[in-house]
């Protein structure tokens, strides 16, 4: 695609690397037939064809972005189907991830929209203030039967309608907290390895239990497992927002206590059992690129950072304990397949583990829960979600795996299929406890 971007403007890192990626473009429109919102809503402008050329406009004209150009890219999941298919390799991710954080410089929303947001971005990547919030929304539970029922995904959803999907989305009961940060679980047996385990923010509140699940499976496989002191949110829900300043500090906190507890005792891997979180991490050497004072510390922290299967698919578990024909659907997040390319591993570990893994059809198209997606544009989210669901149904599954709490959590809402986290599965196939809740607190 040809740009025609001033020499000033290039001299600016993130437009060059605008420039770099909007040239890749051949706009030969391959992406548009794997997009969800394309699929559902046929308009080229919800494309990443069309929010492309949108973005490359606002850029070039160096122009605040209207109305229409910030609906089309709100509507956008960050899925990353895109980059999948694209044969040209063009990094959407970065560019969708630029033109958010413009919107959020240079468009004024309407101020109910921008509390909400702030809120959002508050509440979620803080677990104290987010297991208050859900304690509340139960709340509030009741009143889901009088909101505004969903409408069609083309409207623009209104506030009683995204809070409908929060309440809708708040557990029935929220699970004890579990262990805090500076706990360390030595290995059991012969120390084989020692890794650092992401503690999360909202799963640490909604679904402790698979945090559990790995910490018991590592440790019986001679892993020593640390949750690190003072580690935060790792940004990935206010990086979506477009809030940029608070992602990167807290990509910054991070980097600063990971290296530390490396330096310190020694760390083979940063581990994460949530998908989207470790595609955020993986990309914290370029997030920090620019920046003199992490930028080297932030390269070694993407590149210890391993999805939960990845990490697994090099060790030796201990052989499986049989627990029948048990069908799982796999449900491969976006984030995992998409974002961090990891297709095999964890259907190759369920196997192995003596499970029958049955792929979902359309298993490429997201569920619709990508973050705050599913609170901000819950009509789309929805139409995702049941569509998600009915492809599952086809196979006829025991049991939902998925390595996202976002996933898990939306696919749970339009099921009664027990949804699982798939380190539980592992967990229970080589030794723990039976995988015991339907989905994260739903109960
Ligand atoms: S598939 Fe890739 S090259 Fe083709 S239009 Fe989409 S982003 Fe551009
Ligand atoms: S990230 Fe997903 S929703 Fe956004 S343009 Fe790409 S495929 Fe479409």
């Amino acid at each position: 695609m040809k740009t025609e971007f001033s020499l000033a403007q290039l001299a600016d890192p993130d437009i060059a690397e605008a420039d770099k990626i909007l040239r890749a473009c051949v706009h030969c429109g391959f992406c548009t037939a794997t997009c969800p919102t394309y699929v559902l809503l046929g308009d080229e402008l919800d494309s990443p064809r069309g929010r492309i050329y949108l973005i490359k406009e606002m850029l070039e004209k160096d122009r605040p972005p209207t109305r229409e150009v910030v609906k089309h890219i709100d509507r956008c999941l960050s899925c990353l189907a895109c980059m999948t298919t694209c044969p040209s390799g063009v990094n959407y991710m970065h560019l969708v991830d630029q033109a958010r954080v413009r919107i959020e410089r240079d468009y004024k929303r309407p101020l109910i929209e921008r509390l909400l947001r702030a809120a959002l971005a508050l509440v979620l990547p803080n677990p104290a203030l987010f297991r208050a919030s859900m304690m509340l929304a139960r709340l509030g539970r009741p009143l889901v039967a009088l909101l505004p029922a969903p409408r069609q995904a083309m409207a623009s959803p209104t506030l009683l309608r995204r809070i409908r999907a929060m309440l809708a989305l708040s557990p029935g009961r929220l699970p004890a907290p579990g262990p805090a940060g500076g706990s360390v679980f030595p290995a059991i047996g012969e120390k084989r390895g020692r890794v650092a385990l992401l503690q999360g923010c909202a799963q640490q509140v909604l679904a402790p239990r698979i945090n559990q699940a790995a910490i018991n499976l590592l440790t019986r496989h001679g892993i020593e497992v640390v949750l690190v002191r003072d580690e935060q949110c790792c940004g990935a829900l206010t990086h979506h927002l477009g809030r940029d300043d608070d992602a990167l500090a807290r990509a910054r906190a991070n980097v600063t206590v990971w290296l530390a507890e490396a330096e310190r005792d020694g760390l083979d891997a940063i581990l994460v059992t949530t998908s989207g979180c470790g595609t955020v991490i993986k990309d914290y050497g370029f997030m920090l690129r620019e920046d003199p004072g992490f930028a080297a510390g932030a390269a070694k922290v993407s590149a210890l950072a391993k999805d939960i299967t990845e990490y697994l698919s090099g060790v030796d578990l201990q052989p499986p304990q049989r627990h029948g024909d048990i069908v799982v659907a796999y449900h491969a997040a976006c984030s995992l397949q998409h974002g961090q390319k990891i297709t095999q591993a964890p259907k190759e570990l369920l196997s192995k583990n003596g499970f029958v893994v049955k792929d979902v059809p359309e298993s490429h198209l997201c569920c619709g829960s990508a973050g705050t997606y599913n609170i901000l544009q819950p009509d789309i989210a929805d139409k995702l979600r049941d569509r998600k669901v009915a492809n599952i149904a086809m196979v006829k599954p025991d049991m939902i795996a998925a390595g996202n709490i976002g996933c898990m959590v939306q696919i749970a809402g339009g099921t009664s299929v027990p949804v699982v986290h798939t380190i539980e599965l592992l967990d229970w196939a080589t030794g723990g406890p039976k995988p015991g809740l339907k989905a994260p607190g739903l109960t």
